[in-house]
């Protein structure tokens, strides 16, 4: 990815073979977080720098079809919602109702606007953006395939951020028309009735928020012992209780048998024997990376069993001068944490002193109705690690600012390690908690303990007034329940 400014370190300028320019540049394949924020902080560290992005639009799946458009969307439901229950607050709105195909289009003008400040970032930093497909031609070269030309770039130094895409369940393949991925579920023609969302990880419940909001019949179908299997049992269990009432129909320990075709609908047998039809089928069963066609069969890349390009803690291949992160560098499959090892791979590159991340410190967020969010050891993860714990539980329904908002689902729950007071992990669902989710991140980065927690004066009334209380309620000590 990067040739190189000024000499800032010990990293050659490198040459693009291309009769129509003679600059020095260098390599970034692929724009998402985690390849245009490398761009941008190699061009801050002086580094002649090039990004290869086979779509029109930058930005990667995040922006243009991942976190964006789906909060977009998220935000159009939630204004519905609230309008729907304006009469609690004494605000009566008559006939209020939606046009879906406007709801899309506010969420793409989110995308255009936010998409074309990336590319205002690659101007900015004088970085140089090839259009077209890139491959590996060794640990140095890379052949971009553009609509017109083919190009080579020479770089001493190669980030590969190619980032994946929805797995498909065998047999259950998404055609955009009965059966969709999350992209067809983010830009829908119209409104179906009935909608089967098959996985219920972040992506799945995200899109069975929105769709039930605006009053569609919504069924989960999970395979796991409970929906959102990577977080807390508590928070699992109450936000299933929530969505139920919410009207959304789940099935956990279940899968999809069979799914036969029809004009208009899908015939779904599920594992427990009941036939049901649906509308349309949303298909959130997890990802693949995007490592096909890249060339890595030139290089001495390896990769991990599930798929995903093996690195180490710096993101350095088994290739030299050659590094993946983001998606493609494997799970957690998160923004932040893409565009995170994008600044460490680079800076280490540069030779700045760079920590390596801690997993731990990665927050995980789901935008539902009510929001979820972690971060660090679930309460079965640290029983497993041989942990002595605590742990605090403080309910919205006692949280001042919470009931003002009429948000009184929810819950923020603490596991703290009895010995030294650390905050092994926080596990929130309720009225803004990817807000709130930051405040631990920020304790944990600064390995803070209970004490400090305790010691801090948080605003009232805010929710955030819930983690001060469910750390006192670790001990006990809960003021306000
Ligand atoms: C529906 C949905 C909602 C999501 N919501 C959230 C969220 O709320 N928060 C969050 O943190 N994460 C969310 N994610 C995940 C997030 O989108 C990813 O973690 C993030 O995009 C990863 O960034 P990346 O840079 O690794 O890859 P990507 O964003 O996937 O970018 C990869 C880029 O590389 C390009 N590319 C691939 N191969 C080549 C090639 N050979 N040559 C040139 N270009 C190539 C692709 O076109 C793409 O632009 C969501 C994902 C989805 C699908």
């Amino acid at each position: 990815m990067v040739g190189k400014r000024k000499p800032v370190s010990d990293i050659d300028a490198q040459s693009v073979k291309n009769a129509d320019t003679a600059e020095k540049k260098g390599y970034d394949g692929g724009s998402g977080p985690g390849g245009y924020i490398a761009a941008i902080r190699a061009a801050q560290l002086g580094f002649k720098t090039a990004i290869v992005e086979k779509e029109k639009n930058l930005g990667g799946i995040c922006l243009n079809w991942g976190c964006i458009p789906t909060k977009s969307l998220l935000r159009a439901s939630e204004v519905y919602r609230l309008i729907k229950r304006s009469k609690e607050f004494g605000i009566e709105v008559k006939g209020a109702s939606f046009d879906i195909q406007s709801i899309v289009k506010y969420s793409r003008n989110v995308v255009d606007k936010l998409s074309s400040g990336v590319t205002y970032l690659m101007k900015k930093n004088n970085i140089k953006v090839h259009q077209g497909f890139g491959k590996l031609a060794g640990n140095s070269t890379i052949k971009v395939a553009g609509d017109k030309e083919e190009q080579e770039i020479v770089s001493k130094h190669i980030i590969l951020a190619t980032g994946v895409r929805a797995r498909n369940l065998p047999e259950i393949e998404a055609d955009g028309d009965l059966i969709w991925n999350a992209q067809h579920a983010m830009m829908p023609g119209k409104l179906p009735k009935s909608l089967l969302i098959i996985g219920s990880g972040a992506i799945g419940i995200e899109f069975a928020s929105f769709y039930s909001t605006l009053g569609v019949d919504v069924t989960i179908v999970e395979v796991k012992e409970s929906i959102l299997p990577l977080e807390d049992q508590d928070i699992s269990n109450l936000a299933q209780e929530i969505f139920t009432r919410q009207g959304i129909k789940i099935y956990t320990n279940s899968s999809v048998k069979a799914l036969t075709k029809s004009k208009n609908s899908a015939q779904v047998l599920l594992s427990s024997g009941e036939s049901k039809e649906f509308d349309r089928v949303i298909v959130a069963v997890g990802v693949q990376a995007n490592i096909e066609n890249i060339g890595l069969e030139n290089t001495k890349i390896k990769l991990s069993p599930s798929g995903f390009i093996e690195m180490n803690e710096w993101y350095e291949t088994s290739e030299s001068n050659v590094y993946a992160i983001g998606d493609v560098a494997g799970p957690p499959c998160l923004a932040h944490k893409a565009s995170h090892e994008a600044v460490i791979c680079v800076e280490k590159i540069a030779g700045k002193s760079a920590h390596a991340l801690k997993k731990e410190c990665i927050p995980n967020c789901t935008y539902s109705h009510p929001q979820i969010a972690s971060i660090g050891l679930t309460e079965e993860q640290a029983i497993k690690g041989g942990y002595d714990i605590k742990i605090g539980k403080f309910h919205s329904n006692f949280n001042g600012k919470s009931i003002a908002l009429s948000e009184t689902e929810g819950l923020v729950k603490t596991i703290i390690d009895k010995k030294t007071g650390e905050l092994l992990g926080s596990h929130m669902i309720g009225a803004e908690v990817t807000e709130l989710i930051s405040n631990f991140a920020l304790a944990k980065q600064l390995e803070g303990t209970d004490f400090d927690i305790k010691s801090t004066i948080f605003p009232h009334p805010t929710i955030s007034e819930m983690i001060h209380e469910s750390v006192l309620a670790a001990d006990d000590e809960s003021l306000n329940s």
